[in-house]
């Protein structure tokens, strides 16, 4: 039986998803600022909704993709009586694990399941439809969640209960950000001895120091000084800072991972809420007084 879809959240990132799960499923649409809906309308078959709570009336499945847990929370509890048993709620947020277990609990004592699905891959996978997805979670939900999510993922992988798929994002997230603030560094101070960024990368990326930012991210965003605006550095600072909540929870130390929040939460107060997240090297340029090219 074909299932019919809601989806709620249409940023950067959720935007082109929504526009795939629109081709292979009946999908209604609700965004906070009706104009990205709008804009989507354009380009793919949906409906747009007035409001959460009367998408949710009107689909056996809700996506969210929206910047934390507590937006999450805002929106299944603005839905409230307008579950019915047998719905699904599949959270594509980069959340924490305490509120998704929030979330389920809620959900669950309305016979509402709940997966965390967060996704890897940034804008780029988002448009090709090859997001790798983790999700955290129970059978039949999960199930469930793998079909829906399918229009578009790559790689899915079930990695545990309620919770995990989020804790896992978050220290993919951190990985991510250690490795551009290190990448960073490391570049900057090669270009102030005569090493040109090109030359440095040739040699990193053919050498045990490679990363998807030294593969990637610098080539294409601080080597041609194009600096796009794909995934705002306010969301990896909250994505560290998750991270070094679990590390917390979970008593492990926490001394990298606790250097990046700090240099992350700084740059975000430097450079503001709407800067992309390979922008925190612009910072470490500046005080270094040199441009990696
Ligand atoms: P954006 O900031 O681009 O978009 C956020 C979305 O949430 C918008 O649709 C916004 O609506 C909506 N929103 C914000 N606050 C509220 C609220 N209080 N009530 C209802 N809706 C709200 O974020 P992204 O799309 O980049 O990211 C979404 C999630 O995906 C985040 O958790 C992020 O960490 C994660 N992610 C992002 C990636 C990326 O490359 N961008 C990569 C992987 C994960 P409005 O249009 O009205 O502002």
């Amino acid at each position: 039986m074909s299932q019919r879809i809601g989806f709620i959240g249409l940023g950067a990132i959720g935007l082109p998803m929504a526009g795939h799960v629109a081709k292979a499923f009946d999908t209604v649409v609700w965004n906070r600022t009706r104009a990205r809906a709008e804009e989507l309308a354009q380009r793919a078959r949906v409906t747009i909704s007035d409001d959460p709570a009367a998408l949710a009336k009107s689909v056996d499945v809700v996506i969210t993709c929206l910047p934390t847990s507590v937006e999450v929370q805002e929106i299944v509890e603005s839905i409230g009586g307008s579950w019915r048993k047998g719905q699904l709620l599949v959270d594509c947020t980069s959340g924490d694990p305490a509120g998704s277990r929030r979330a389920a609990a809620y959900l669950e004592e309305r016979g509402v399941g709940f997966v965390d699905a967060p996704v890897s891959g940034g804008t780029s996978g988002a448009e090709a439809g090859t997001l790798t997805v983790m999700l955290g979670g129970e059978e039949p939900w999960i199930g469930r969640a793998r079909e829906v999510i399918a229009p578009f993922a790559g790689k899915v992988v079930h990695v545990g209960p309620v919770g995990t798929a989020h804790a896992l994002k978050a220290m993919n997230n951190a990985l991510l950000a250690i490795n551009i603030q290190a990448a960073g560094e490391a570049l900057a101070a090669l270009v102030k001895l005569g090493v040109s960024g090109k030359a440095a990368l040739e040699v990193i990326n053919a050498s045990s120091g490679r990363s998807n930012v030294t593969e990637n991210l610098i080539p294409e965003r601080v080597l041609t000084r194009g600096w796009p605006r794909t995934f705002r550095l306010a969301l990896l600072d909250k994505d560290v800072g998750i991270a070094l909540k679990v590390l917390e929870d979970t008593g492990v130390p926490s001394d990298a991972i606790g250097v990046a929040k700090r240099v992350f939460a700084q740059g975000r107060k430097t450079l503001g809420e709407e800067a992309d997240h390979v922008e925190l090297i612009k910072e470490i340029e500046k005080t270094a007084g040199v441009e990696i090219r």
